[in-house]
């Protein structure tokens, strides 16, 4: 690690280091094809071995049921807040929760093609809150309800799925996939951009049941929709190659780890090592609400503009870097994805005491 910082950005954000080793050896020569990944038809038989096993890998390590399809789709997480509503609404109406910036974006986007119904809205709680079951109104005729189950911005995190009442619950997990288990089966739809915890920019991971792609709306612009991404395995068009190889190569890597449940005990024990110390001093105000907090992104402030902005230079000389909290937020943020190692947030804490030792 001694030519590499510690990444803290909320994304794109780090690779864990077997991963981009991996990648290096691989690079210039694709196992003697004698061309890169970059260079390869995605049809040809290198390449649809590179494919099927990215999907092979997140079926397992998320136990996705017989009866859901992956797809990796271009467009990011925000092409989802089209595809979703565009496939799925038909000109009915959803309801949407809003925690945070992004379930926000979703519920705009999606009023253009239909009703939208906001079942919450956490904004007069400064999205340091996520609500428990009795402060969501879900309205009768909805077809679905979305939600956002980490809010990257804010640092709060669902710890348990609302119950819908038999609608359809639909996740953007672009924070917080592939950090904890879940059960597949509690969504109708869940996608995520890949290049916080499962890869680089330039993908979407869609996990949807076959019964809302029997239901989709064939109109869906092509690019968008559920059916064509089925009935060509992803490949209506050119797929993202590369970042598709990729996160096949995370994939990997969270399953010599041990599989989900061993990425997510290191995961808890990395928030653990930053909640426990801020909750141990005066110097730091950390944002989220105790039963809200994320296990992915911790923003927390020391009260004065100038002392955060000083925090982020001082830690970045230190190799702490992009600590910086989101610009509508402002503060500081520490983003822990899967790929931070323990000793990166250690290193954060041992620098966050004398940080706020030296400032007090
Ligand atoms: N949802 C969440 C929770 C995010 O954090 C982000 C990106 N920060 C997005 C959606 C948008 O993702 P993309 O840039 O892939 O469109």
């Amino acid at each position: 690690m001694k030519d590499r910082v510690y990444n803290f950005a909320a994304g794109p954000s780090m690779l864990a280091d077997e991963v981009l080793k991996e990648l290096d050896e691989e690079f210039y020569n694709y196992r003697s094809s004698g061309m890169s990944v970059m260079e390869m038809s995605h049809r040809g038989k290198d390449y649809l071995e590179i494919f099927a096993d990215a999907k092979a890998r997140l079926s397992s390590i998320l136990e996705v049921p017989e009866d859901y399809e992956i797809f990796f789709m271009h467009g990011g997480a925000t092409g989802q807040f089209a595809a979703v509503p565009l496939n799925l609404l038909k000109g009915k109406s959803a309801d949407y929760i809003i925690t945070g910036n992004f379930s926000k974006k979703a519920a705009q986007e999606a009023e253009k093609y239909g009703t939208v119904h906001i079942a919450y809205d956490g904004k007069e709680k400064d999205y340091a809150h996520i609500p428990n079951q009795e402060e969501i109104r879900l309205n009768e005729d909805s077809i679905y309800v979305h939600l956002c189950s980490n809010n990257t911005i804010y640092g709060t995190e669902w710890k348990d799925y609302p119950e819908v009442k038999g609608k359809t619950l639909i996740a953007d997990m672009s924070s917080d996939i592939l950090s904890r288990r879940i059960n597949v089966r509690d969504f109708g739809l869940i996608y995520a951009g890949a290049q916080k915890n499962i890869g680089i920019a330039g993908i979407a991971v869609v996990i949807v049941s076959r019964k809302l792609i029997e239901e989709a709306d064939p109109m869906t612009p092509q690019i968008l929709s559920y059916q064509l991404m089925e009935k060509h395995d992803s490949m209506l068009n050119t797929p993202p190659t590369y970042p598709i190889y990729v996160l096949g190569k995370v994939l990997k890597w969270i399953e010599d780890l041990g599989g989900i449940d061993a990425i997510e005990k290191r995961n808890r024990e990395k928030a653990k090592l930053l909640y426990d110390y801020l909750d141990g001093q005066s110097f730091y105000r950390p944002h989220a609400e105790k039963e809200s907090r994320s296990l992915m992104n911790v923003t927390f402030r020391t009260g004065s503009e100038e002392l955060d902005s000083l925090f982020v230079k001082e830690a970045a000389r230190q190799g702490l870097i992009s600590l910086k909290g989101h610009r509508l937020v402002g503060g500081i943020r520490a983003s822990i994805y899967n790929a931070m190692p323990k000793e990166g947030v250690a290193t954060l804490v041992a620098f966050m005491d004398r940080f706020a030792k030296e400032n007090s």
